[in-house]
C-alpha cells in the first residue's frame, strides 16, 4: 500500500522564514500544484494534502482548487509550530482554528491530521486524544526514528495502527523508514527521495509494503534561491541538502515514480486495511 501525502504550506512559509517573499513564489507554487494535480489525473490517484490554517486563510482559492479535484483534505495545523511541550489550551486553540478555516473553505470535515515536522513525540503525544477530540480520524505526524526536530523513535510500529489514548481513539498511519547502509532513512519524501537515483526509489518501493509518502511543493521548484535557515545545532551543509539536494530532477524522477507505481489518499487507504487484525497501541 502506497500512499500520497503533500503538505501544503508554501504560500506564506517564505515571509515566515524570512526567506523570500510570497509574491515572487506564488506563481511558481500554482504553477507546480496544477502540474501535480493534472499528473494525478491523468493516473486517476486521489491523495491527501495536508493543508495549513495560515494557507486556507491567505490563499482560499488553492484550497478549494485541491478539494474540487476530488482530492482527502488534511489540516497541517495553522500555524505551522514545531510542537515541543504546547499546553493544551494552545493545541486545542491551534487546532480548533485551522479546522474552522479549512473546512469554510471546502464546506467538508476534515479527517485527517499532520503535526509540523513530525513534532509529536514520546513526551506530547497526549496532543493524539486533543485530535481525536476535534474529530480527526486518521494522524500521519509519527517520524518513528531520529531525526533533527520531532522524531518518535519508542514509537515501534512502521504500520498503520489503532492508537488508544485517554479513552479515546485514532487510526496512525506513520512515516516508514527502512533499513539502508544500517541506518533508519525515510526515502518516500524530502532530501532522501531527491538524492537517490530513481532506481534505488524504485527498488525500495517494491520491496515495501507499506510506504507513507511526503511531499511539498518547494520539493519541486527547481527555479527556487537556494536560501535556507538551520535550526540550532544544525550545520549549513545538512540544512541545504534537506532542502535542495537533487531539485532540479525531482519532479522528473517524481511523476516516473506516479507512473510505476498505485498510489492512495489516507482515506482510502482506511477503507483497505482490516483494523480487527492490527494489534491495538495502548498510549
Ligand atoms: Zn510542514
Amino acid at each position: 500500500m502506497n500512499i500520497l501525502t503533500f503538505d501544503i504550506e508554501d504560500w506564506w512559509g517564505y515571509d515566515y522564514y524570512k526567506l523570500g517573499n510570497r509574491q515572487d513564489w506564488k506563481p511558481r507554487l500554482d504553477k507546480y500544484l496544477q502540474d501535480i494535480l493534472d499528473l494525478l489525473d491523468e493516473r486517476n490517484i486521489e491523495a491527501t494534502f495536508f493543508i495549513l490554517g495560515e494557507v486556507a486563510v491567505s490563499n482560499p482559492s488553492v484550497v478549494r482548487c485541491i478539494a474540487d479535484r476530488g482530492h482527502h483534505i488534511g489540516c497541517h495545523s495553522f500555524s505551522h509550530t514545531f510542537w515541543k511541550q504546547p499546553t493544551e489550551k494552545e493545541i486545542r486553540e491551534d487546532t480548533y482554528k485551522a479546522l474552522n478555516t479549512i473546512e469554510d473553505c471546502t464546506g467538508q470535515k476534515v479527517t485527517a491530521y499532520r503535526a509540523p515536522a513530525f513534532s509529536i513525540t514520546r513526551e506530547n503525544c497526549w496532543i493524539l486524544s486533543v485530535l481525536a477530540e476535534a474529530g480527526i480520524l486518521y494522524d500521519c505526524s509519527i517520524f518513528p526514528t531520529s531525526r533533527s526536530f520531532g522524531g518518535f523513535p519508542e514509537y515501534k510500529s512502521k504500520f498503520p495502527g489503532k492508537i488508544e489514548i485517554d479513552g479515546v481513539s485514532i487510526k496512525e498511519f506513520p512515516i516508514a523508514p527502512s533499513t539502508i547502509w544500517g541506518r533508519e532513512i525515510v526515502y518516500s519524501g524530502g532530501g532522501y527521495f531527491r538524492l537517490f537515483p530513481y532506481f534505488k526509489i524504485k527498488a525500495l518501493t517494491v520491496d515495501s509494503n507499506y510506504v507513507m509518502s511526503y511531499f511539498h511543493i518547494k520539493d519541486f521548484d527547481k527555479e527556487q534561491k537556494r536560501l535556507f535557515t538551520t535550526l540550532d545545532g544544525e550545520s549549513a551543509l545538512a540544512r541545504y541538502f534537506k532542502n535542495y539536494v537533487g531539485l532540479n530532477t525531482c519532479f522528473k524522477k517524481f511523476t516516473k515514480y506516479i507512473y510505476d507505481f498505485d498510489f492512495c489518499s489516507v482515506k482510502e487507504a482506511d477503507a483497505k486495511i482490516n483494523w480487527d487484525e492490527l494489534p491495538v497501541i495502548h498510549m
